[in-house]
């Protein structure tokens, strides 16, 4: 079932155009209403904002029969390319194909679907489902929800396995691709294969964490647990970052069975009463007030925020709640004054970034702005170093939005999987640089940022910091080899070989040509 309004009219006037006897075959296959090779505005941009390339075609699929439909159709032309676009929430056109084909992958027909494995709950999703209406649904109609998110929800399944998918779930479950039991693939050769760590699982360890370039995600199978009630969220402020990345692995490394929150993140902050940089980005709610006299004399110019969630159920007694969270607070250093907490709903907590995007939206910094965000992977061997020269110094004011940083461990990712994390320690924090300053004139030109990113990267190199790129994007096959280092590299190879042997899919990610 084909579902879209668009209609795709060859103009009789016009000289018939390379590729016009491909488009008409997959209208004809697919239906008129599923291509349109006109109205290409939001297969050509992303929420980067700094790259735009025009497609040729962009494809509504419902199945993944359409999908593989598709896929055959680029193989048959020695230069087509097809990007499957998840939610377009990329940052360096990485969903793209330029005069290729792209595949909106939210057209795909709905699927949440239950499954019980020996009692064990699981549900099948589409590969271009919201990760938002994956919970809606698993909470509201079976009391149940994956273990393992992204901050933001509006994001679909098989865009954030294609990476990893990280949140303050994953230093007790691994990030998203450590979550999903089976995979439904559309292969580079136009094959639809289930895969699973017993069933093809060289497909399926290639696919998770392998920028779309393997195969396009149809459908995915998520490991579930009971969905909890409420959440109890709290952010507690640093001005040491020893203290602050301290008591972090201190949390992030408990054991199983020991009392521990179910979310640990943490971010920088200018120490400044500055709007969108500083204090005033602490308060969970309206009612609360930073009072900056509880900041020592002796902080540094940016602070840091341990943020914290524990899950709870209405039958728990508020008592056992209490001294869990007390407990586990009392252990920490953070500057006593400086807490701030609020209890909501489950589902609500989950989509709290979503306020954040009604305000962005509202100040003009989602849409019409650029975002030349980075994100990084730096082993705990050079975290205080990092933070000395990049937090303190080079982002000491801020990037206007959130500056993650947070401690994951290795043992929770998986190496068979195509993504790379730092090697050389057991725990490497995130990085992310969530940029969200206005555009020009009123903010600074998108290169001068892109620049400040190009300096960090630089310093982490001169520095021989153990760090990768989350969302990797590259110029070079020189850079591509340095970041997956020559066995992981040549294991990349081998799998594009195997599955994309033409290099059809995902060519916005800038890795392989197209072969002839
Ligand atoms: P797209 O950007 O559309 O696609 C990304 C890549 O995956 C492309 O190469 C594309 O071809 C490929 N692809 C898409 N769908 C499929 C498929 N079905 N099968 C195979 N390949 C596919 N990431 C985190 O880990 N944690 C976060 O907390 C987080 N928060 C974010 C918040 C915001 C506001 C934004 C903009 C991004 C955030 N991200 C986060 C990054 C996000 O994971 C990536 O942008 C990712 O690409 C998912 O976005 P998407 O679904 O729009 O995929």
């Amino acid at each position: 079932m084909i579902a879209c309004a668009e209609h795709f009219l060859p103009g009789n006037d016009a000289e018939p155009k390379p590729h016009d006897d491909v488009v008409s075959t997959l209208s004809k296959a697919l239906g008129v209403q599923a291509i349109t090779t006109d109205d290409l505005e939001i297969a050509s941009k992303d929420f980067g904002g700094l790259k735009f390339v025009k497609p040729l075609a962009l494809i509504r699929p419902s199945t993944a029969d359409d999908v593989a439909r598709v896929v055959r159709a680029a193989a048959r032309s020695p230069t087509l390319t097809v990007a499957a676009r998840g939610n377009g929430h990329s940052i360096n056109g990485q969903a793209m194909a330029e005069q290729g084909l792209v595949l909106d992958m939210r057209a795909m027909d709905e699927l949440v679907r239950l499954v019980r494995i020996d009692g064990a709950p699981y549900v099948d999703v589409s590969g271009g489902a919201l990760w938002e209406d994956v919970l809606k649904r698993c909470v509201s109609e079976f009391g149940l929800a994956p273990r393992s998110w992204t901050d933001y929800l509006s994001l679909t399944v098989g865009g954030t396995l294609s990476y990893a998918g990280v949140s303050g779930q994953a230093f007790r479950y691994g990030p998203q691709t450590s979550n999903v039991t089976e995979l439904e693939v559309v292969t580079g050769k136009g094959e639809t294969i289930v895969c699973s760590k017993t069933q093809s699982p060289e497909l399926f360890f290639a696919v998770l964490g392998g920028l779309g370039q393997f195969g396009i995600i149809t459908r995915a199978r998520l490991v579930l647990q009971e969905a909890p009630h409420t959440v109890r969220w709290i952010r507690v402020v640093y001005s040491e970052f020893e203290e602050f990345s301290s008591d972090a692995e201190w949390l992030v490394g408990r054991e199983e069975g020991e009392s521990c929150f179910d979310y640990v993140e943490g971010f920088v902050l200018a120490n400044s009463e500055d709007p969108s940089n500083g204090w005033p980005t602490l308060p969970l709610d309206p009612q609360q007030v930073f009072d900056p006299i509880h900041i020592p004399p002796s902080a540094g110019p940016v602070l840091y925020c341990l943020e914290l969630a524990l899950h709870y159920r209405y039958s728990d007694n508020p008592s056992h709640v209490d001294a869990v969270v007390d407990g586990l607070l009392g252990r920490l250093r953070f500057i006593k004054g400086l807490k701030f907490q609020v209890d909501m709903g489950y589902t609500e907590f989950l989509l709290r970034v979503k306020r954040d995007e009604e305000h962005a939206r509202a100040n003009g910094v989602w849409d019409d702005a650029p975002h030349p965000w980075l994100n990084l992977f730096v082993s705990k061997s050079n975290i205080a170093e990092f933070d000395g020269e990049v937090f303190k110094k080079i982002l000491k004011d801020g990037v206007h939005g959130p500056i993650l940083v947070y401690p994951l461990l290795r043992d929770k990712w998986d190496s068979r999987h195509s993504v790379v994390v730092p090697a050389s320690s057991e725990i490497f924090y995130i990085v992310a640089l969530l940029r969200f300053s206005p555009a020009p004139p009123k903010g600074p030109p998108p290169q001068q940022l892109v620049e400040q990113n190009r300096q960090i990267l630089q310093l982490c190199l001169a520095k021989a910091f153990d760090f990768k790129l989350y969302f990797p994007h590259y110029h070079s096959r020189q850079d591509w080899i340095n970041h997956f280092g020559n066995h992981q590299w040549s294991r990349f190879v081998d799998r594009k070989t195997a599955f994309d042997p033409m290099a059809i899919l995902a060519p916005g990610q800038k890795i392989f040509s197209r072969v002839p």
